[in-house]
């Protein structure tokens, strides 16, 4: 890495995140730690950080070019990013393009259901409460945001969606659902925080048949399906297929 960071100021499961001198900047350090079910599953995955900052750097460059707001400024090595200090809203905001994971354990919904227009779920972001689903009366109730605010993140999040998958589409991907971040700069406006990869992101490969064998996220760890990094590396080769190298941030 070829520069120095400053003081650790939060370490997450999958980041570590470090001041800079320049107020306002913080450097992102991509784990190969790989965590599932609240972290009661853990694991170390050789590449991981790596395939995730580098994945992360093309969504958000992607998302940057189709005008949305990102906290990404550039890439320092492979697994080291620097980003624009954001205030973190402490929801998971998910999007689901097809039923799978938790909406089908929790409702009678069948796997593999399109989904049209694309399912929003707000969870409370909290891991000894377990991230449990907000209700609308429950986020008012915890006065989280303003009611525009929240028509806001919703009409960010779904672009994203939209984005992601129909550049997905173009690369035999198939993005099932995501899990966004969203936090707000010094300025107040709302923008894509945290990371966009197959550690947050459901993507089945169109090329594939095989229920099993098309997964290339982290249902491979959560499963105990093997090859993660293998899969998270066919993702990345795809989308390397298609776009310029992230840029470097000086
Ligand atoms: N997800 C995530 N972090 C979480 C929970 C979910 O990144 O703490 C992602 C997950 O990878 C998937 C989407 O959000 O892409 C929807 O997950 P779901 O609610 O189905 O939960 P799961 O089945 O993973 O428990």
């Amino acid at each position: 890495m070829a520069q120095n960071h400053g003081p650790l100021v939060y370490e997450g499961k999958a980041k570590r995140i470090y001041g800079m001198n320049e107020p306002g900047e913080v450097m992102v350090e991509f784990k190969n730690d790989a965590t599932a079910f609240n972290a009661k599953k853990k694991s170390e995955i050789d590449g991981k950080g790596r395939l995730n900052c580098l994945l992360s750097a093309y969504f958000f460059e992607l998302l940057e070019s189709e005008g949305i707001q990102t906290h990404y400024r550039g890439l320092i090595s492979d697994n080291w990013m620097v980003a624009q200090h954001v205030e973190v809203i402490p929801i998971e905001v998910v999007l689901r393009n097809i039923a799978t994971g938790s909406l089908c354990r929790e409702t009678p919904v069948k796997q593999g259901t399109k989904l049209k227009p694309p399912l929003l779920d707000l969870y409370f972001k909290d891991d000894a409460l377990g991230d449990p689903l907000l209700t609308e009366s429950r986020l008012e109730l915890l006065d989280l945001m303003s009611s525009d605010r929240r028509a806001e993140l919703e009409k960010l999040a779904r672009r994203v969606n939209d984005v992601l998958s129909h550049f997905m589409q173009k690369l035999d991907l198939l993005l099932v659902d995501l899990k966004l971040e969203l936090g707000t700069n010094q300025e107040g406006q709302l923008l894509v925080a945290d990371e966009i990869s197959p550690d947050t992101c459901r993507i089945w490969d169109l090329r594939i048949d095989d229920p099993r064998d098309r997964i290339l996220d982290k249902d491979r760890f959560r499963q105990d399906l093997g090859g993660v990094a293998e899969s998270y590396e066919e993702v990345l080769k795809r989308v390397q297929e298609v776009s310029s190298r992230p840029r470097h941030y000086n």
